[in-house]
């Protein structure tokens, strides 16, 4: 009896869902360089500070999750300096039961039985996500299917969706949403493309002249273990969920992990950090699953890796000031992307290279893939700005993806029309 009570009692201990009372959010805005080297003395001082959107330049801010017992010394820190900040997000955990609350009163409704009773415009658990995929296969079997690449560190199948109408060897375009579990917005926007992909082959001129000459492969769960965890235990997980040997601390940041730069400035050496690179490069199933397919296929020609929040489009490279060779036309397509978007609803993106715009970052995907030799290669940072950050409320992702999707339109037209 006793030996059954321990175990449900750890049962219970294993399955708590990490709260987040009191916590705050931070945006921080720097003034100079001085007040921006005095944040990131103040990352080394506070191991448990969660940087949203890390030190960069004056122009852009800094978001922190700062926990409850943390926050007098940290406002301490920056008003002793006279750092300016401001509180975006009062108490995290209210904001989180509020999602929550949403998500379940949207569940009662029970699981869609088809992917037009699917609810788009609700964050869903990553069952119902597998089960999406599979619908969509089913209903369309012409026009999609489902390979798996490989499996994540939790024995899930890296599941990707490849529409096509047919011919071998075509040219393609790989999407993938969610690489960091917690940029719920990534994941359910790539639901929102696969559905609009369906619709719109044969209705659509510019998405049927695309399929009509390209392939499109679209990962919606490219960090499954992340996304089940950031359902069950911890809605602020962004790594993947792999031990790593020696220390307590789990997972490793898969866009930190690919080799391109691996090991240099802008990822840690340290397990315990939201940037941890990883003991070598594709060290994580996750990324060395796309390795493989890019290398396999041999014909990819336009690389999109989806993450939120800061709206931003970028292209090569993170891990050097050197100009990639394509600069000049990756930038006017970046512009000409982001036109597109902002002509939906008016919602205002930054683009350039990944160094000019956020900062330096080693061993991120794009770096590799264009290094791989695909010229399109480009990131998203999708909405928004930092009101909510990673919690964006349900009720954005249908006009998020919907605007994402113009700008992807014109990055694949390009990549169609241009060698
Ligand atoms: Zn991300």
């Amino acid at each position: 009896m006793r030996t059954l009570l321990l175990l449900s009692a750890l049962a219970c201990v294993a399955l708590a869902k990490e709260t987040f009372h009191g916590h705050q959010v931070l945006r921080i805005q720097a003034k100079d360089e001085t007040q921006l080297s005095l944040l990131k003395d103040l990352e080394q001082m506070f191991e448990q500070l969660d940087f949203w959107r890390d030190v960069s330049d004056v122009s852009t801010p800094v978001d922190i999750r700062v926990p409850a017992e943390a926050l007098g010394e940290v406002r301490e820190y920056l008003d002793s300096w006279g750092i300016s900040f401001e509180t975006m997000i009062e108490d995290l955990q209210a904001v989180l039961d509020e999602e929550q609350q949403e998500m379940e009163s949207a569940a009662r409704f029970g699981e869609a039985r088809n992917t037009d009773s699917f609810d788009y415009a609700r964050y869903h658990p990553i069952a119902e996500l597998y089960s999406f995929q599979d619908m969509l296969v089913a209903e369309n079997p012409k026009l999609v299917s489902k390979i798996v690449i490989g499996q994540s560190y939790e024995g899930r199948p890296l599941t990707v969706l490849k529409f096509s109408t047919g011919g071998t060897d075509r040219p393609a375009i790989w999407i993938d949403t969610g690489i960091h579990s917690r940029e719920w917005v990534t994941q359910a926007s790539g639901t929102w493309f696969a559905k609009k992909i369906v619709n719109d082959y044969g209705k659509c001129p510019m998405l049927t002249a695309i399929l009509d000459k390209m392939d499109i492969f679209l990962e919606i769960m490219t960090n499954p273990d992340g996304y089940a965890y950031t359902h069950s235990n911890n809605r602020m997980w962004r790594k993947t969920r792999k031990p790593n040997p020696g220390s307590s601390c789990v997972g490793v940041d898969p866009n930190r992990n690919w080799d391109a730069g691996f090991g240099g400035p802008g990822a840690s050496s340290s397990p315990c950090s939201e940037t941890f690179r990883g003991p070598r490069a594709h060290s994580e199933s996750e990324v060395s699953s796309i390795v493989n397919f890019v290398k396999n296929h041999g014909n990819i020609k336009e690389f999109v890796s989806i993450h939120a929040y800061s709206q931003m489009l970028m292209y090569p490279y993170g891990y050097t000031r050197t100009p990639v060779k394509d600069q000049a036309e990756l930038h006017a397509l970046a512009q000409k992307a982001v036109s597109a978007l902002t002509a939906v609803y008016g919602t205002r993106y930054r683009y350039g290279s990944i160094i000019d715009v956020i900062y330096q970052a080693s061993g991120g995907t794009i770096d590799w893939t264009y290094n791989q030799g695909i010229k399109y290669s480009y990131t998203f940072e999708l909405r928004d700005t930092g009101r909510y950050g990673f919690i964006l409320p349900a009720n954005q992702i249908v006009p998020t993806a919907n605007e994402t999707w113009a700008a992807m339109l014109e990055l694949m037209t390009h990549a169609k029309n241009n060698p």
